[in-house]
């Protein structure tokens, strides 16, 4: 028998492990067998730079009809009038939208990092920051986008763009009264301001039709990744409003040519080859939220978060916005139980129940021990859990934090061996009931 390559062992590794585990971190999900199955295809031999029709290579006749399903299903989704489907990541999409409609210098509006954004939004350590000049606007304590100050920095700074965007937020945002700031202050600027909104964590949602979609609020383009609640491949797309025109031919600098200023600047100006593959499983995935089954998965998202984020609260944790309106939950971990976000990731990793550390609005200054974790439902959804064992789940938290509590620091946990050992097995006979999609029962 042929050896085989080590790498196959350990991605039955991975599946065991994600079989065995429940996935909190509120940015994962699983995909299908037939999203994988598309992703693992034969579209990986083929070069198709440029776009369908228009392409720089011969022998595209397929990949053109699938790129096509791919938009067009994007653009049903989202109610859009244009759709790239080649952004390699959700980073890649939100830098071809600056790159497509700022100059090096110009001023972008977005959320701070600290208060929920993205790094991608204008963190020091990204290129975009170095390129444009970004400017944040933060929340106000009961966890809401803070309007005033978004409109104040509006008016002073006068932006190119506005973005509403974020990674670690929890209301239903207000894109009409953004998109009313923006029209105020370019009609006294006489300079046309581009509304994005980075919706890489709640399109499902979107899609599933209980978010507010923000190109039916005014706003021109929305970015997105499509494997968080979109449930496809690693990748992104960006979704516009307006006219669309030819990729390859310039085209004025205004906001009804948005769509054809994107395609230019994913392709040539900030990508190659696109991933065909992938805008295959992209497609697929695509096609799935189109159901209605997909509705019906948005809406028991959002009803688990807000059970989770009941049960939790009962169970004595104090949550960032006092709940959630979306799939997400920031729990302040040291204010409730006077332990910190990375050792409690660290406690809970050891019992299966994955999520991340994250600093919370009001810790003050670059927080190398966070006082808040991060969590979510879209993939335990996905597994089909339901409120039932959302309760189970935060008592299992709870347990965990007390242990935490008591060990005082990571190597004081090996007191807690046994303890933990025990919510251990219970995870994982949990987990064992609700299989992963697309790994096959035998090996779970
Ligand atoms: C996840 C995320 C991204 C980045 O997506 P990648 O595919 O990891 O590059 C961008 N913006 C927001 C708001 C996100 O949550």
């Amino acid at each position: 028998m042929q050896k085989q390559d080590e790498v196959f062992g350990l991605i039955g590794q991975e599946e065991k492990r994600q079989s065995e585990g429940l996935e909190l971190i509120p940015s994962e999900n699983y995909v299908s067998e037939e999203v994988l199955k598309a992703m693992g295809s034969v579209l990986t031999n083929k070069y198709s730079e440029g776009y369908p029709g228009k392409r720089y290579y011969g022998g595209n006749e397929n990949v053109d009809k699938i790129e096509n399903l791919a938009i067009e299903r994007a653009k049903k989704l989202f109610n859009a009038d244009h759709a790239n489907v080649q952004p390699h990541s959700g980073a890649n999409a939100n830098e071809a939208v600056y790159f497509a409609w700022c100059k090096p210098g110009d001023t972008i509006l977005a959320m701070s990092l600290p208060a929920g954004g993205h790094l991608t939004h204008g963190s020091p350590v990204t290129r975009s920051a170095k390129i444009y000049s970004f400017v944040g606007y933060g929340v106000t304590e009961s966890g809401d986008i803070d309007y005033d100050e978004l409109e104040r920095l509006a008016r002073e700074k006068k932006p190119r763009i506005i973005l509403v965007g974020y990674s670690a937020f929890m209301k239903l945002p207000d894109f009409d009264r953004v998109a009313k700031v923006a029209k105020e202050v370019s009609a006294e600027t006489g300079e046309e301001i581009l509304l994005m909104a980075d919706m890489a964590h709640v399109a499902g949602l979107i899609a599933g039709g209980i978010h507010p979609n923000p190109l039916e609020h005014g706003f021109h383009v929305m970015t997105s990744t499509t494997h968080k609640t979109l449930r496809g491949p690693r990748g992104g797309i960006i979704v516009s409003k307006g006219k669309v025109g030819n990729p390859l031919k310039k085209c004025e600098h205004k906001l009804e040519n948005v769509p054809t200023l994107i395609d230019r600047a994913v392709f040539p100006g900030t990508q190659g080859g696109p991933l065909e593959h992938v805008i295959a499983a992209k497609a697929v995935a695509f096609g799935e939220d189109l159901q209605p089954e997909f509705k019906t998965y948005a809406a028991n998202i959002v009803k688990n978060a807000q059970v989770l984020a009941d049960e939790l609260k009962k169970t004595g944790f104090k949550l960032q916005g006092d709940g959630t309106e979306n799939h997400l939950i920031l729990a302040d971990v040291k204010s409730s139980f006077r332990i910190d976000g990375k050792f409690y990731e660290a406690a809970l990793d050891k019992v299966g129940l994955t999520l991340n550390a994250n600093s919370l609005p009001t810790d003050k200054g670059a927080a190398f021990r966070p006082s808040g974790v991060r969590l979510g439902t879209p993939a335990m959804t996905t597994r089909g859990l339901g409120e039932e064992e959302m309760r189970i789940l935060a008592g299992w938290m709870k347990q965990v934090a007390e242990i935490c509590q008591k060990a005082g620091d990571e190597p004081g946990l090996e007191k807690y061996t046994d303890e933990l050992a025990a919510i251990r097995e219970g995870v994982r006979d949990l987990a064992r009931q609700f299989p992963v999609p697309a790994i096959r029962p035998k090996d779970q």
